[in-house]
């Protein structure tokens, strides 16, 4: 029998899989797809099987033993072989480590326990006799012996945690360790499932109706008028008995008891929701018909549903899922932010029942996981979640649909950095499945594709009923001040637009893209703003909770009486934020019912539903917040929507910005007049004259595609050259330079192959949570030669030792900023 070998991904920074030894009893198993538990550096560790050989690996210059896969954590593989595939094609096209590559993709990791069990030496023996016997101890040998008595029960290895009572119980272990009395090893253990009871009536037991006690009668009325099986606590409520009367009838054979994995808690905003009926118009039905074409060809589609706001996209994604379904083929449905998937969630399980499943990354990691394998095991034929639910273990897909594809949600600001909306469309292709991105306001990459005729182009024109867009007014901040000489953190055009919407009974968003009360605290003294101690950024100031606060770090200070450069004590704010457009629409109309929805007022699920749903059902009259409630959201009585500060974006050093102010104006209007009411929206705005606010105000796209794509033409930048960043950072600032230099030697010869290089320069956040940054930016209008210099850069550094972690490779940036 030959001995056969494993390739292991690991969730480690380092670009290589790591090859294993298949132990005996494992032979004649495939391990591909299947997550193992393996030594690495002295610790158990989960990874991802991907290949396997009979081949030892050609190492190595220590003559090291191939180490043995220790555990084989799933029967089922977690990755089938698409997922696989997809998961080389993110390390490779993004940069990413094998292994985060993988980890990204893996479910979340509940079963096992990660610990620390010690055992006693011969020599740790003699000593805790030693202990025992003397006479007298110091206060640190005295509690050396209460930890070492743990050990005199059994010869069973002694758990970490239960050195928590003695005094400095960790460190004095560690200190054993070192001395030889007591060897440590790091462990997994298997969590338990959590199960509950579930209880039914037994059927062989007619029972004997007479002799039945009170509480059996109630029992038996519940569960045979519900007519199932219910959980233990369930039927304690329902049935308003005891669990030792339940326990006991069980026991007496009048009940069945068995367990059963957890199910989730029903979710009254799911259960109380009854969605619309809604028959297709002329332009979703035609946009569907296409659609069924695709799905009937059965190959990979991409297409794009550009259609206006409230143009009824998310009608035409409904029927779209049902025509997949109908052919037998599954579905994924991304949403850019958490907050939508509660949105279109509850839309599409209404519609699909059972057999949908939501995933994002704010739900607790156990209940990630049982729908994470829920869809592993084919129980779910729809998924709706964030990003990372392009990942979802779906098989037979058939259609995957990106809403809102431009959002910059949609890439991963950490390794691996990827962007779910490319990643959807490379799926699409691997699976032979039809993709759909919808937008109001497609990114100028997607539209550019559509117009080359990549994708196919579907367009909604007009809204549903032919209601008007809303009618968008511009407020010009200059003339404000010259007519009101002050500037308040609402227009005078706006307040009064507000007033009048009080008075009519309608209702009012607000849309300030800043949190917090004040962006910044200056000194008129010196001119210095307040910055973070950790990042080269102003630090915003937070009324309610009296702090400064860096929305980078989460570095939090005092307020100073005094400038901290000269001393002088003329402190005072500039720029308003969400929290003071609040407070300054509270002074103003004391009687409206306000609400704000911000990451400083909303912070749970639960917390969102209710501003929400308030807002829905009217009880609130002015929505005040920042983009996230810009946002696919479709409340029906709003006629008026104002943005503050409409020009924020513009003043970022960024390539997108045109793009991102054109998008969030365009986006926020279109919340205004969805329902029988007409809308209008304010923007106020420093720079009226902007192309961007411009053709925001026409709601215009094509005009506004084509004015920036003549830009981006020009400038060399996407969607007409592939561009990537590399970051280099360290504490020392020393360091980053010297690394900075080295790598500009390396990119310098790829000039010539067409690779403009630019850089290295100090990153627009100079400054990061204490790393100074240098940043090069690289275009090119050859994807392959660009790529060529990315990796080969990666290996440079290895050379040069330049550590991995120094160096942030950056494909497809999402802002340059
Ligand atoms: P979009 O995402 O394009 O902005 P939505 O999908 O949110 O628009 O739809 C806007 C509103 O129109 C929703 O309230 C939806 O229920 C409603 N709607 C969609 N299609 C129709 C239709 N054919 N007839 C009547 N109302 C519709
Ligand atoms: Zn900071």
């Amino acid at each position: 029998m030959t001995q056969r070998y494993c390739e292991i991904a690991l969730p480690v920074p380092l670009r290589s899989t790591f090859t294993y030894a298949l132990p005996a009893a494992l032979k004649g198993e495939s391990l591909i797809g299947r997550r193992v538990v393996v030594p690495f550096r002295n610790r158990p560790m989960i990874g991802v099987a991907l290949a396997e050989s009979d081949q030892p690996p050609d190492f190595s210059p220590i003559k090291s033993r191939v180490r043995e896969i220790a555990e084989v954590m799933d029967p089922v593989p977690a990755l089938p072989p698409q997922l696989i595939e997809l998961g080389h094609w993110i390390s490779r096209y993004y940069l990413a480590p094998i292994g985060e590559a993988f980890r990204a993709m893996l479910p979340p990791e509940v079963e096992l326990r990660h610990g620390r069990e010690y055992t006693l030496t011969d020599t740790g023996r003699a000593f805790l006799q030693q202990l025992a016997a003397a006479p007298e101890l110091t206060n640190m040998e005295s509690n050396e012996h209460k930890l070492l008595r743990r050990f005199e029960k059994s010869d069973e290895p002694v758990n970490a945690t239960s050195f928590q009572s003695v005094p400095g119980g960790r460190a004095i272990a560690d200190q054993l360790v070192r001395r030889g009395y007591i060897t440590a090893c790091d462990v997994v253990r298997h969590r338990k499932a959590r199960t509950q009871k579930i209880v039914a009536w037994n059927p062989a037991n007619l029972a004997s109706a007479e002799s039945a006690a009170v509480a059996e009668d109630k029992i038996h009325k519940v569960l045979t008028a519900i007519g199932g099986p219910l959980p233990l606590p369930v039927l304690i409520e329902k049935a308003g008995v005891s669990r030792a009367v339940i326990l006991r009838l069980g026991k007496g054979g009048r009940l069945l008891t068995w367990e059963e994995p957890l199910t989730p808690d029903e979710d009254a905003w799911d259960t109380d929701f009854t969605p619309p009926t809604n028959t297709l118009n002329a332009e979703q039905k035609s946009a569907l018909e296409e659609i069924w074409r695709w799905l009937v060809a059965g190959k990979f589609t991409a297409g794009l549903i550009h259609g206006v706001t409230g143009s009824g996209k998310t009608e035409v994604y409904l029927g779209a899922i049902e025509a997949a379904l109908s052919r037998g083929k599954s579905a994924i449905v991304l949403v850019p932010e958490i907050a939508l998937t509660l949105w279109v969630g509850r839309l599409v399980r209404a519609r699909f029942g059972e057999s949908v499943a939501i995933l994002h990354s704010a739900l607790p990691d156990i209940e990630r996981a049982r729908e994470w394998w829920r869809v592993r095991h084919g129980h779910v034929r729809v998924v709706v979640g964030t990003r990372s639910a392009i990942f979802a273990p779906i098989e037979n897909l058939g259609l995957i649909i990106v809403d809102e594809e431009q959002e910059s949600s949609y890439k991963q600001e950490e390794v691996p950095r990827y962007h779910g909306r490319d990643t959807a469309v490379y799926r699409g292709r691997l699976e032979g499945a039809v993709v759909l991105l919808g937008s109001a306001t497609p990114s100028l990459e997607t539209y550019h594709n559509a117009r080359a005729e990549k994708y196919r182009l579907l367009t909604l024109a007009s809204r549903i009923e032919n209601r008007p867009l809303a009618e968008v007014r511009i407020v010009d901040l200059r003339e404000e001040f010259r007519q009101q000489h002050h500037a308040a953190p609402v227009s005078e055009a706006l307040r009064t637009a507000i007033a009048l919407r009080l008075e009519e009974g309608t209702q009012a968003m607000v849309l300030i893209n800043r949190r917090g009360y004040s962006w910044s605290m200056l000194c008129r003294s010196c001119g210095s703003v307040v910055q973070c101690q950790n990042c080269s950024i102003a630090l915003t100031y937070h009324k309610s909770r009296q702090r400064l606060e860096c929305h980078y770090c989460g570095y939090s200070a005092r307020p100073p009486k005094a400038c901290p450069k000269c001393h002088a004590e003329y402190l005072y704010f500039v720029g308003d934020g969400a929290e003071r457009v609040d407070e300054y629409l509270r002074e103003q109309f004391p009687k409206a019912r306000i609400a704000r929805l911000d990451r400083d007022t909303v912070r749970t699920k639960r917390e969102y539903q209710q501003v929400l749903g308030a807002f829905a059902g009217g009880e609130i009259d002015i929505l005040v917040g920042t983009q996230m409630v810009a946002k696919g959201h479709d409340f029906q009585r709003v006629t008026l929507v104002g943005v503050v500060a409409a020009d924020l974006a513009l003043g970022r050093p960024d390539f997108r910005a045109a793009e991102r102010t054109f998008q969030l104006l365009t986006q926020v209007a279109g919340r205004a007049g969805r329902g029988e009411l007409s809308g209008e929206v304010l923007v106020e705005t420093y720079y009226p004259e902007h192309y961007a606010i411009q053709y925001a105000v026409q709601q215009d796209y094509v005009s506004f595609y084509e004015k920036e794509a003549h830009f981006r033409r020009i400038l060399h930048y996407p969607p007409f050259t592939a561009l990537a960043t590399v970051l280099i950072r360290d504490r020392k600032i020393e360091n980053a330079i010297r690394w900075s230099r080295a790598l500009a030697t390396h990119f310098a010869p790829f000039e010539d192959r067409g690779v403009k290089v630019l850089g290295p320069a100090a990153a627009p956040l100079a400054r990061l949570r204490q790393e100074y940054r240098f940043q090069f930016v690289l275009k090119s209008p050859r994807r392959t030669v660009l790529a060529q210099a990315l990796s080969g850069c990666l290996d440079f550094c290895t050379s040069k030792e330049i550590p991995e972690t120094a160096v942030i490779v950056d494909v497809d940036p999402a802002s340059l900023s």
